[in-house]
């Protein structure tokens, strides 16, 4: 029997010392509202105006209202409807994160690519009727999955699908991209301190009035939410975790998740449960976080190496923990180690 495990998991838990939560989080509370297929978490720690609320997620509902492929008529689902037909124009902001995509399907040799949406589809991880479909079935969608068949046209500002039925889905960038702009709205209204998550992709904005760093929790991949194993500490930034337990299905006691091989066409197999990237943008930190959870660790680790300024923690199946050397992670949970190269 088909047995159905949707979770709308946050990743991970954002965590504030015990101070800022006396200080903030009782008298400021939190504003969560649910977007973009999932809760969003919005802390303002100074000045909590309502305006401002306001602004970061009607902005997040406008970027959904473009990007979504669970929506009609959003740029996204025009350019897959005129997939092998017609270059579609976009809005900027549009066009800029498809760009950003590009850019990180080519760094991660197609691991991470935006053109999965067939496989996607095909599986219904995310549906009412997820299933295990047929390697004939995986064949026939395999062909449409490839990110250079995207054609971009900066000076028109167009997309083209250059295959009828390929499909654009942008649920591994596009998150981190709002949770970007949402970090921005704050910056312009002066907030000095504020925590944005987006179902786990985390902003942390502006430095503690003690000067510590944020403390960011990371997801028990094997409990509820809210359970973390371990913390990450930030200064400024975004921690942003992909993993195998947010959205799933089980048959016949194989977890099938959420996150796709393009070349296999099926979840992406390995000993990883979830990889939590570290970085300046949320956006880059979310296409990374899936390239390199589809990469698995040897491959992931030795891309992370040539980038500046990103590191990683890798959680595996055997609860061993692999952290990158820039990342100041704390291990809280002792059933789980460090494992040391
Ligand atoms: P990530 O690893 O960041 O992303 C995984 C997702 O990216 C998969 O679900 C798949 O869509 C895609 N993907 C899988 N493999 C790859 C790969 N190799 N390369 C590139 N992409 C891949 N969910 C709903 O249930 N209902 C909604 O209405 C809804 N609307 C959304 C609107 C927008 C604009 C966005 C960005 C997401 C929306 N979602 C919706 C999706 C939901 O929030 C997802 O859980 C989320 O995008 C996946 O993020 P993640 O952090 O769990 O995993
Ligand atoms: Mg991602």
């Amino acid at each position: 029997m088909l047995k159905y495990c949707f979770s709308l998991c946050i990743a991970v838990l954002a965590l504030v010392s015990c101070a800022c939560a006396k200080l903030n989080l009782f008298q400021q509370p939190s504003r969560a509202e649910f977007a973009l297929g999932t809760v969003c978490n919005v802390t303002l720690f100074d000045q909590a105006r309502e305006e401002v609320y306001r602004d970061i997620f009607g902005h997040i509902r406008e970027i959904e209202n473009r990007m979504s492929v669970n929506l009609p008529q959003t740029d996204v689902m025009r350019i897959n409807a005129a997939a092998g037909y017609a270059p579609v124009p976009v809005n900027n902001d549009v066009f800029a994160v498809i760009e950003r995509a590009v850019y990180f399907a080519e760094l991660s040799g197609g691991a991470f690519d935006p053109t999965v949406g067939p496989l996607v589809s095909l599986w219904g991880i995310s549906g009412d009727y997820p299933r295990v479909p047929s390697q004939e079935e995986i064949d026939a969608v395999l062909p449409l999955v490839n990110w250079r068949n995207i054609e971009l046209n900066p000076e028109e500002r167009t997309v083209f699908l250059k295959i009828p039925g390929m499909a654009l889905d942008l649920g591994a960038i596009a998150k981190g991209y709002a949770a970007d702009e949402a970090a921005g709205i704050v910056k312009e209204a002066r907030i000095n301190q504020a925590i944005i998550d987006l179902g786990g992709d985390i902003v942390t904005s502006g430095i503690k009035k003690d000067k510590t760093k944020w403390k960011i929790g990371i997801q028990d991949p094997f409990n509820s939410r809210g359970v973390y194993i371990g913390i990450i500490n930030v200064f400024e930034g975004a921690v942003v975790t992909s993993g195998v337990y947010e959205r799933f299905f089980e048959e016949d006691g194989i977890r099938y998740h959420h996150l796709f091989s393009p070349s296999q066409g099926s979840p992406a197999a390995g000993n990883l449960l979830s990889v939590t990237v570290i970085a300046n943008s949320a956006m880059d930190a979310d296409a990374l976080s899936t390239a390199l959870f589809v990469l698995g660790y040897e491959k992931g680790n030795a891309l992370i190496e040539t980038l500046a300024g990103i590191d990683a923690v890798f959680v595996f199946e055997d609860k061993s923990i692999r952290v990158s050397p820039g990342a100041d992670f704390f291990l809280t949970d002792d059933e789980y180690w460090i494992a040391v190269e």
